[in-house]
């Protein structure tokens, strides 16, 4: 007997104008779709097992007919990319799905790859498998790390020929968001002078995101205030696990403060603040340890989206306070990584010291947490860490770190590493047919990043070359 599905729906984006904000969109089916993984236990906390085990989900996942609970449609924003306005962006390849809520729980629903939009411009609508596992484990792999992220669902193969550099397979996404509000909706509408869908951008933004606002009469600068502080704890969380996002765009920045739009991302080897993962970005705009300031650049775009509402000055000096911000953000998820309390002397000392001893080249700085929590650490990183400079920094953590803390800091502390090898080695067995990989790291995931990955020991044991340099390119 199958079990009684759940999750309610709805559909709230569809209440903001239709011209200005979305386009409804008949999703375009890819060819022979089978199902690479379904997130089951994701799936479970959502209350829509049932749905995705139905025989219509796999049509509806891969572009086909949809489920009778969604009404897809692709969302309209601008945005400014690589420091340039970019005028009119939009979902060119993704669809908005509706929303599912279960006991509070609230997640929208988005669909990558299900052909054109409105917005497509020269674009074909399309996702590859390639990008589109690197985005599927890189949102689990930032979950169990505890940074806050969209989420992958399930995904979908398929034989319909996508073409890139060479032709690819053609494959959906099907992930979730607490929303997918981005700075580039408020630009949007703000670069266009809308000032009256500008305001009901920010009251459903309000509902959304931040409801007790609801009632507030000048909820502008409160809300700015939670931006603020949101995206301040996103890129501290970035920096602290060693994250570069790739592409900092607005239209890539969401108002949830969660991580979106997963391209060419990765993780540094060895702690290096000039590392550049996109290989378009020449200038290194969104190097690893620039990505505080950028944000801080980003949410300067968005300031100006709100000053009809609130004054210059003020608007000036709150996003002046962004590097504070930052800094306390940065403290605290450090202190709660390293087992020691937020207050303490020493904290700086601690994570300055763990961040030199993993800027040796051949050094793997996620290994980091591991090295300084574990008596017997094992890892890649071992031939090249500076063994006295370990001891001594060791010494001055076990005199600072709290028996109770360390049960968090142990979990989240990662035992392996989602390298750029890793990946390779994945996508290559998926483009043959093989998804043990992806169904693998997946599962492993799903049990926490602390515990050991034996597909990861396997395949991601022996890097090709030491350290960060790895580029990756925009294409997807
Ligand atoms: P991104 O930086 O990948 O988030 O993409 C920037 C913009 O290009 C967004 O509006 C995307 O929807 C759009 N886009 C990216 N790839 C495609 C594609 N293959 N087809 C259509 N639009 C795309
Ligand atoms: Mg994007």
């Amino acid at each position: 007997m199958q079990r009684k599905q759940i999750a309610e729906w709805s559909q709230p984006f569809q209440s903001l104008p239709e011209s200005v904000f979305w386009s409804r969109v008949k999703p375009s089916p890819l060819v022979s779709p089978c199902w690479v993984d379904i997130n089951h236990l994701l799936a479970e906390s959502v209350a829509v097992s049932t749905l995705l085990s139905s025989d219509q989900a796999l049509i509806a996942a891969s572009g086909g007919e949809p489920l009778p609970e969604w009404d897809p449609i692709a969302q309209a924003y601008s945005g400014h990319q690589f420091g340039q306005w970019a005028g009119a962006l939009g979902d060119g390849r993704g669809l908005y799905l509706g929303v599912s809520s279960n006991k509070g729980n609230a997640y929208e629903w988005h669909l990558k790859g299900a052909g054109k939009t409105p917005y497509s411009r020269s674009g074909d609508g399309r996702a590859v498998l390639r990008s589109s596992i690197r985005e599927y484990l890189g949102s689990e792999y930032m979950n169990a790390l505890g940074v806050p992220t969209t989420r992958a669902l399930a995904l979908v193969t398929s034989q319909t020929p996508v073409l890139r550099e060479t032709v690819e397979q053609g494959a959906t996404l099907i992930r979730l968001a607490r929303s997918h509000l981005r700075i580039g909706h408020f630009e949007h509408v703000y670069h266009s002078r809308r000032e009256s869908e500008l305001r009901e951008l920010i009251q459903f933004a309000i509902q959304q995101l931040d409801p007790e606002l609801i009632d507030q009469t000048n909820p502008e600068e409160v809300l700015f205030d939670r931006y603020l502080d949101r995206s301040a704890r996103l890129v501290a969380e970035w920096m602290a696990v060693g994250f570069v996002h790739g592409v900092m765009n607005t239209d890539n920045t969401a108002l949830s403060g969660e991580t979106l739009d997963y391209g060419p991302y990765g993780f540094v080897g060895h702690f290096d603040p000039g590392y550049v993962i996109n290989h378009t970005d020449a200038q290194g705009r969104y190097a690893f340890g620039q990505q505080p300031h950028v944000m801080q650049w980003n949410l300067g775009c968005l300031a100006e989206c709100l000053t009809s509402f609130v004054g210059v000055d003020t608007l000036r000096a709150m996003l002046a306070s962004f590097p504070e911000r930052f800094r306390h953000h940065y403290r605290q998820t450090m202190a709660s990584r390293l087992a020691v309390t937020t207050d303490n002397p020493r904290l700086d000392l601690i994570t300055d010291g763990l961040a030199s001893l993993f800027s040796v080249p051949g050094t793997f700085y996620l290994e980091g947490f591991q090295w300084l929590l574990l008596d017997e650490p094992h890892g890649l990183s071992k031939r090249a860490i500076d063994q006295n400079k370990l001891i001594s920094l060791r010494k001055i953590w076990s005199e600072e770190k709290e028996v109770d803390l360390m049960p968090k800091a142990l979990n989240l502390a990662p035992s392996w590493m989602l390298s750029h090898w890793l990946l390779e080695e994945v996508i290559s067995q998926a483009n043959v047919g093989d998804y043990s990989g992806v169904v693998s790291l997946r599962e492993d995931l799903n049990c926490g990043i602390s515990m050991p990955s034996l597909y990861a020991e396997r395949f991601g044991g022996s890097p090709p070359s030491a350290g960060s340099g790895y580029h990756l390119s925009c294409s997807s």
